[in-house]
């Protein structure tokens, strides 16, 4: 069995340097220090990443090929495809909300399959094509948490919960090929490691001779973006060309000013009606709020608490445990650090499920148009609210966990030799 080879690298959650042992294939290697999963060595990962990988955009195709959701009330019905939620978004002037769907439903995704797909066709080609595939390579790090494609599913599925009581809603095909799609793009992401990428298109990292403790302490940096670890003085990855810094500069500035505008942005969200319903000529703006009420009152219990998580209680408490974080950065508390960085990994996986509401209203829009008789359109609260998402996501990239380990006191141990594994 062929194993794998990387020098030393350097934790990104916690700043630990560690030296990679050869790994089998099916193997992991974790942070000693934090946990955090290092590189994972798949099993056949080209040919898997390839065959999955292919069947996704081939599900792609299909779910743009046929009806997406069929909808009619008292008769009158029209069914849908994929296209025409973008076309109707588009043609009725909502060019942002239109365009925030198509990234994330088509582009990032596409983006990403594509590089992906590219990355393991040409290492069939060893000797060629090495600055398409560094670009690849970039490109599936940078494009992977701005993929929604499963929130979009939800958003579906609360679509048709929300339109139950008033018509008749039914899938279509390219709706159980979406569901394909959706599927086989996770099983895509869960294959691909960025280090063992970065090694099989630079090489190993490079290597130093190094102690047990952060790289920090020892005068050396590690690189965020592809886990090599290099000299204190570098200003950029000589393996990815990427910038690199030890500590990620004003990076609690910067997540704090993120916040504040998240904060702000997310008062219009609430005030203003996300979406407005006309039905045989009278129109009804309903708000947020609004909507969890109606849906609590509908006895739709489930959809009603999760848009209430997604959309209320998400956002905030993301902006508080940030908060909270970018304050233990600088007078830590007795809580155990571990514990911290379990709050900051929440919140970064949490974010992007507040997309829910927001695709809730552009399918509605796409999906209930009949002329006079019943329309649904976006109201201006969804621009804010999508703001203030992105936002909370950019404040929890741009804060450096690295900060919270600094002023853990239990790790101000004497530098101790690395020597053999102590398993
Ligand atoms: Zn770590
Ligand atoms: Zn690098």
């Amino acid at each position: 069995m062929t194993m794998f080879y990387e020098t030393v690298t350097t934790c990104e959650a916690c700043d630990f340097v560690h030296r990679v042992p050869p790994l089998q294939k099916g193997e992991r290697f974790r942070c000693t220090h934090c946990g955090h999963v290092l590189l994972s060595l798949h099993n056949r990962v080209s040919a898997r990443i390839l065959s999955v990988g292919l069947s996704a955009l081939l599900m792609l195709i299909l779910s743009l090929s046929f009806s997406f959701l069929g909808f009619s009330v008292n008769g009158i019905g029209r069914t849908v495809t994929l296209f025409n939620t973008l076309s109707v978004l588009l043609s009725q002037g909502y060019l942002i909300l239109g365009a925030i769907i198509s990234l994330a439903l088509f582009v990032f995704p596409m983006v990403y399959l594509l590089s992906v797909l590219t990355l393991v066709w040409s290492f069939r080609r060893p000797n060629q094509y090495h600055s398409l595939r560094r670009y690849c390579v970039r490109w599936l790090i940078v494009v992977q948490p701005w993929l929604m494609v499963d929130v979009f599913l939800v958003g579906v599925l609360v679509a048709l919960v929300k339109m139950s009581s008033m018509a008749d809603i039914s899938f279509e095909l390219s709706f159980w090929a979406f569901c394909g799609y959706v599927l086989l793009l996770l099983k895509t992401v869960t294959l691909v490691d960025k280090r063992w990428f970065w090694n099989q298109v630079a090489g190993p990292s490079p290597d130093h001779q190094i102690v047990m403790g952060t790289a920090k302490q020892q005068g050396l940096i590690g690189c965020h973006f592809c886990g090599a670890t290099l000299l204190g003085s570098a200003h950029h990855c000589d393996r990815c060309g990427h910038s690199v810094h030890s500590r990620r500069p004003k990076s609690v500035v910067t997540t704090i000013a993120l916040l504040i505008a998240a904060l702000i942005m997310y008062i219009p969200a609430n005030v203003f009606p996300i979406m407005e319903t006309t039905f045989l000529g009278s129109s009804e703006p309903s708000t947020i709020l609004g909507g969890v009420f109606l849906l609590w009152s509908l006895e739709s219990y489930p959809v009603a608490l999760i848009i209430l998580f997604a959309s209320v209680v998400i956002p905030l408490a993301k902006v508080f445990s940030l908060s909270w974080l970018c304050w233990q950065s600088y007078y830590p508390s007795k809580r155990l650090t571990s514990q911290k960085m379990t709050l900051y990994r929440i919140t970064e996986l949490v974010g992007r499920w507040s997309m829910i509401d927001v695709f809730v209203v552009a399918i509605l829009t796409s999906l209930v148009q009949i002329g006079h008789f019943m329309a649904i359109l976006p109201g201006p609260a969804v621009l804010s609210f999508t703001a203030v998402i992105v936002l909370t996501m950019l404040a929890a990239m741009s804060f450096d966990p690295r900060l919270l380990w600094d002023k853990d006191e239990s790790r101000r141990l004497p530098l101790s030799p690395l020597g053999e594994p102590s398993e």
